[in-house]
């Protein structure tokens, strides 16, 4: 019997998002016997996260999934920034955009070796210091040696294990996401956008626009209530709705239609607390949320898995065991806690900065505007 077929695998990864199958992959291609538990074959759409950013995509490469993630990307090249309405600097970025079921899909595609996808919903855990039971839905039991919990926002298991969520700011953010396609034949005169209101009063940490397979995709953070009537008439005809804060933005894109739905998503932040048992390690945001706005959530998911799969687990399965003192040395791994908590501190800064009006704020944002026109000039110059 091949290891991929081994109904006892060392390792069960339950959710195969980007966190599960990263970890699948990455062990897969160690020869960890591995099952990765999703209830569907392929990803569903989502509106999740769209673009990694170049530190981003060297984690992706040190996790070795950087080529699958190429694939499935579109590079955005060149980024435009506008701060007060001003374009102030235009640079190359190594950013990838793309769809999240995408990503998803090319992660899982790298499962392989000693890794296989199982499609079926756990429904149930039972897990102690060396043994662990893992029930699906249609009645199978599957055992390992550690189950890798990953199933990202879902509520079900964790507090079905009886896990403890700590929301440290509910409602924190929103995220809406949309499609445009230009009337130009030569396409959109910008490869890339990121727009920063710098008032306040608009509520809107940025908008950023990057291009996926031939269409321009936004992603615009604020920070509003739900039911905010604004959001009515964002969803009806969203550059109309930000022409207030953004005036020149339609001019810059050249005619435009929308194309596709508006979809808006609110994010909390919260952390599960109490993660110390033994068999059940937590990864990505199953473990706790960044905000979409920071753009860090990669950075938890990626981080996770690499560390997890080349410092702590080939260590935890050359000894009998797994008891609650090796999953808490993942938890105290000094690079995993300052990825969580920079991510974190960033979540409340990016904030903090859309939406201060004291005068250290305003002068804070208008120097930054200075820096980049002078960093920009400069490029021009160069
Ligand atoms: C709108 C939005 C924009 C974002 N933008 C960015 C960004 O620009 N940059 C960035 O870095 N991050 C961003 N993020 C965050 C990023 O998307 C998340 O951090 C990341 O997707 C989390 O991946 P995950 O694998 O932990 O969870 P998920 O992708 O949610 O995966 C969870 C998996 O678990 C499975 N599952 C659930 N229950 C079960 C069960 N009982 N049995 C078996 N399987 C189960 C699900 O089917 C799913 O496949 C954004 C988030 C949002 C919401």
């Amino acid at each position: 019997m091949s290891p991929a077929q081994d109904p006892h695998p060392d390792v069960i990864v339950v959710g195969a998002g980007a966190a599960g199958a990263a970890v699948a992959a990455m062990l897969g291609h160690r020869g960890v016997p591995t099952v990765l538990v999703d209830p569907r074959a392929a990803a569903p759409p989502d509106f999740r996260c769209e673009k990694l950013e170049g530190h981003q995509v060297t984690l992706a490469d040190q996790a070795g999934l950087g080529p699958a993630l190429r694939r499935v990307s579109t590079p955005a090249g060149a980024l435009w920034i506008v701060r007060y309405g001003r374009v102030v600097e235009r640079r190359a970025v190594p950013q990838l955009d793309f769809r999240y079921p995408d990503l998803v899909d090319a992660f899982r595609g790298e499962v392989g070796g000693s890794a296989r996808l199982e499609v079926g919903k756990v429904v149930d855990l039972r897990t102690g210091p060396d043994r662990q039971e893992v029930e699906l839905e249609d009645g199978r039991t599957l055992r390992s040696r550690l189950v890798v919990l990953a199933t990202g926002l879902s509520r079900a298991l964790p507090d079905h294990l009886g896990l403890r969520r700590e929301v440290c700011s509910p409602g924190h953010s929103l995220c809406v996401g949309f499609d445009l396609e230009s009337e130009l034949p030569s396409g959109f005169p910008v490869p890339a956008l990121t727009w920063y209101p710098d008032r306040p009063d608009a509520r809107i940490a940025y908008l950023t626009l990057f291009p996926i397979a031939g269409r321009m995709r936004a992603n615009l953070f604020l920070y509003r209530a739900l039911q905010d009537p604004w959001l009515d008439a964002l969803r009806a005809d969203p550059l109309a709705a930000l022409r207030p804060a953004m005036p020149d933005l339609e001019r810059m894109l050249g005619p435009s239609r929308r194309v596709g739905a508006v979809r808006v998503r609110q994010s909390d932040l919260f952390d599960l607390v109490d993660l110390d048992r033994s068999g059940l390690v937590v990864v990505g945001d199953a473990a706790g949320t960044s905000c979409p706005a920071a753009g860090t959530g990669l950075d938890n998911v990626l981080t996770d898995a690499v560390r997890l799969c080349q410092e702590h687990l080939p260590r935890w399965l050359s000894t009998p065991g797994m008891g609650s003192e090796k999953i808490a040395s993942f938890y105290a791994d000094p690079v995993r806690r300052q990825c969580r908590e920079r991510c974190r501190t960033l979540a409340f800064a990016v904030r903090r900065r859309a939406l201060d009006q004291d005068l250290r704020a305003r002068a804070r944002r208008r120097l930054v505007f200075a820096g980049q026109l002078l960093r920009g000039g400069l490029r021009r110059g160069a």
